[in-house]
């Protein structure tokens, strides 16, 4: 594409309200930034245990650093698998009640690697509509057949199940939808790969950490266990460093050593970054206090929130969208709280389907209930100004239908 065309698909997307662009924190990863010098008070990221600073974890990393230095070097299977990344694969196993756990280095590289192992050419693989952009690009790599269910649908994905005769069939989903905030059904999503002898993968980069006993994540919240069942989780959100891991049968933790590109062919993540890995799984263990302090803050958002012209999308987790349907209206919104020094990022198609654009509100541990008021009386005060509201009122209900990705 020459690039007069590329600015024209650009101009037009902003246009349409759709540009995207960075904005630079000057500052830790905390509910307090600052932007372009700006304070800024925060509800967006998805640190939700609050340990993406914590001094425990600063320290771990410094002392991983000095004991394993800072490249690993290599890929896995060359010669860059260390003592801290074999302790954390156990240490992960058995916290989700696993029989083995492998590293990857981001959760789009796992979620790849998964689909890309488990299923090819001949094989179905079954998605949630509103499944995140790497299942959604993990499926297309595969070269699997590709069948989409709406969101939540169980009926739908049994008659789809039912339909394939031949082939090996993968269910795969979030286990927390990222843009919603709402569970997957997933008793009853096992239910059917039993039924239909299916594989279930269940990204949990939400859950992790946050939900289920010691946060151990959104299959101990439902009391879940199953060798079909393959549990990807994300190192880089309530854990608060980087990375993911993927749980599993010996077996299949074995096939994607041996066949998941995304594992074989990069070098492995920094050994220090699994040391203070380690010391963020104590972190979790021992946070039954701070998941109970968001779990009061949710409450409190939600019920601080529920006259408002826009609705929040019902969900009971950390991620508390807050609907508005136009692009644009999402847009002001997040600038007229941006005025009042808060900080809650828009999202928009293709993020999530068209005429669903919202602010996608999250809470963190470290927030506290003086934080959440604040964003309460800031968004009620907009509520009150006219232009803002006059765009509003046709706030469409979710679709559950749209793309992602
Ligand atoms: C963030 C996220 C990922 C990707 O994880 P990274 O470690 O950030 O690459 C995968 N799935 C879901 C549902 C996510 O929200």
């Amino acid at each position: 594409m020459p690039s007069a065309q590329l600015q024209t698909e650009l101009d037009e997307r902003a246009a349409q309200g759709l540009l995207r662009q960075r904005r630079t924190l000057e500052t830790p990863q905390t509910p307090h930034i600052i932007v372009d010098g700006k304070p800024y008070l925060a509800f967006s990221s998805n640190d939700y245990l609050g340990l993406a600073n914590h001094p425990q974890l600063i320290a771990a990393l410094q002392q991983g650093a000095q004991q394993w230095g800072v490249g690993a070097g290599a890929a896995h299977l060359v010669n860059g698998h260390f003592t801290p990344h074999h302790q954390l694969e156990q240490r992960l196993a058995a916290f989700v009640g696993k029989p083995a756990a492998l590293l990857f280095s981001t959760g789009y590289m796992a979620n790849l690697g998964v689909v890309q192992a488990l299923a090819g050419k001949g094989d179905t693989v079954y998605a949630d509509k509103l499944n995140h952009a790497s299942l959604n690009d993990a499926m297309l790599l595969s070269r699997a057949t590709v069948q989409r269910y709406r969101h939540g649908d169980l009926a739908q994905l049994d008659a789809l199940l039912a339909k394939q005769q031949s082939g090996s069939k993968l269910v795969i989903t979030d286990a927390v939808f990222s843009m919603d905030g709402d569970l997957a059904p997933l008793p009853g999503l096992l239910a059917l790969c039993e039924r239909h002898d299916a594989w279930l993968l269940v990204d949990d980069a939400h859950g992790f950490g946050v939900l289920g006993q010691y946060g151990r994540g959104t299959l101990s919240h439902f009391g879940l266990g199953s060798p079909r069942l393959i549990l990807m989780g994300t190192l880089g959100k309530a854990a608060g460093v980087s990375g993911a891991f993927v749980a599993a049968e010996q077996v299949v933790i074995d096939s994607l050593v041996n066949h998941a590109h995304s594992y074989v062919y990069t070098t492995a993540s920094p050994p220090a970054l699994a040391v203070a890995l380690l010391e963020s799984m104590t972190l979790i263990e021992q946070g039954d206090a701070l998941r109970a302090h968001l779990q009061r803050l949710i409450v409190k958002l939600r019920t601080g929130l529920n006259d408002l012209p826009w609705q929040l999308m019902p969900s009971d987790t950390a991620i508390q969208p807050l609907l508005v349907g136009d692009n644009k209206q999402a847009l002001t919104l997040s600038a007229g709280l941006r005025e009042r020094g808060i900080w809650v990022a828009a999202i928009r198609p293709p993020t999530v389907p068209q005429g669903t654009a919202r602010l996608r509100i999250t809470l963190s541990a470290a927030h506290t209930e003086g934080d959440v008021q604040r964003l309460i009386e800031a968004l009620h005060a907009l509520a009150g100004k006219s232009e803002i509201r006059a765009a509003t009122d046709r706030t469409p209900r979710p679709a559950g239908e749209g793309e992602r990705g």
